[in-house]
């Protein structure tokens, strides 16, 4: 079968030719259909979490189940479920049976410390895999599988109330869906801000109520102060601590930053300014099987849409390229039928 790699020198990435994989109890195969390339994926291929050559990349997968391991209860073959960054936890720790199974720290990852669904057969911790309601296109579902259930979990950890105001700095593959579940499912007034002007013209086609380009506004956090107030949440998907530096000051006392992009690098924060204005600032990672469950539910029932771009497994390669460079709108998806 085909398969996106990490390349021996952990620089990029490249396509080869690999065994289907085996599948031991518990386990399912899954045929892929779909397999959206999501910008930690880059981090991952580049090595900013430590180096995994060969290793199998993807975490926006979605496919068919084709076979089922021993012991297998939670899935039957023809099942459309998912591979997601949050593969497996180990069940029982204090993460796990509190509702946090993300932070658990024998946690697998799908495309990093396990292979994950850039290929055309994947193997699924049965288990962990969620499945794909009826009504949802299976490409989009591919998007929510990260990028949505990563910004709906992250505007609930905003804490935001309907009527409030939310900004998302950085309206990429992830920023998009962050508008959209902010504005349509939490109903709440959104302010996107970016750098490129393609992202933020889709942004507000999407729904966002304000734009601002970063490049052409001098002040960025004076001027959304200046028109909303204050925002109540901010969500930071952008990959530049420039963005972590200016959400701080784009919220109102009592405001909440939700830190999700994930630049390797330090973002400043001033300690007066955090405590006499009781500013939070707290990391999400993805969502949990719930979250994701609740995140495709609002897929399926069309309140969130994602923009998404077919292309075939060989232009993988091409596709880490375009997103390095910012050329990507909404997500490009690896359709496995290409
Ligand atoms: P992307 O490349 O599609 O989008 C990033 C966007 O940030 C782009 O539109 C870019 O123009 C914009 N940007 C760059 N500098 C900016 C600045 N100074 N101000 C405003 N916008 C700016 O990437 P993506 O797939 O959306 O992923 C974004 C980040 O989120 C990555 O670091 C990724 O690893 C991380 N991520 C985190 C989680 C999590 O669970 N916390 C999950 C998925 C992705
Ligand atoms: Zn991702
Ligand atoms: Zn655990």
């Amino acid at each position: 079968m085909k398969a996106v790699v990490v390349n021996p020198n952990s620089t990029g990435v490249e396509v080869v030719e690999h065994d289907i994989p085996e599948i031991g109890y518990g386990e399912a195969l899954v045929k892929v259909e779909y397999c959206g390339v999501c910008h930690t994926d880059l981090h991952v291929a580049h090595g900013d979490f430590g180096q995994v050559p060969g290793r199998i990349l993807g975490h926006e997968g979605i496919g068919i189940v084709e076979k089922l391991g021993e012991g297998v209860t939670s899935l039957k073959i023809g099942d459309r479920v998912s591979i997601a960054w949050f593969f497996e936890g180990c069940g029982h720790c204090e993460y796990c049976t509190t509702g946090r199974e993300t932070l658990c720290r024998s946690v697998k990852n799908a495309g990093y410390s396990v292979d994950g669904g850039m290929s055309e057969y994947a193997v699924v911790t049965a288990e962990y895999a969620v499945k794909v309601p009826e009504g949802l296109d299976p490409a989009q579902a591919s998007s929510i599988t990260c990028a949505g259930v990563t910004t709906y979990k992250a505007i609930k950890e905003s804490g935001a109330a309907p009527g409030q105001w939310i900004a998302v700095y950085g309206v990429g593959g992830l920023g998009n869906l962050a508008v959209q579940y902010a504005k349509k499912v939490f109903n709440t007034h959104v302010v996107a801000v970016d750098i490129n002007q393609d992202k933020l013209d889709l942004a507000k086609e999407v729904g966002a109520d304000l734009i601002v380009n970063g490049h052409d506004i001098k002040d960025v956090p004076a001027y959304i102060q200046e028109k909303t107030g204050g925002c109540h949440g901010v969500v930071v998907s952008a990959v530049s601590k420039v963005a972590f530096n200016q959400a701080v000051d784009s919220v109102r006392a009592g405001g909440t930053v939700v830190a999700v992009g994930l630049p390797s690098e330090y973002m400043e924060l001033s300690i007066v300014k955090a405590v006499l204005d009781g500013i939070r600032v707290v990391g999400s990672l993805v969502g949990t099987r719930k979250d994701l469950e609740e995140a495709f539910a609002f897929g399926a029932q069309g309140l969130v849409v994602p923009v998404v771009e077919k292309v075939p497994i060989d232009s993988a390669p091409q596709v880490f390229e375009d997103m390095e460079h910012g050329r990507i709108q909404g997500r490009k998806v690896i359709d496995f039928s290409l």
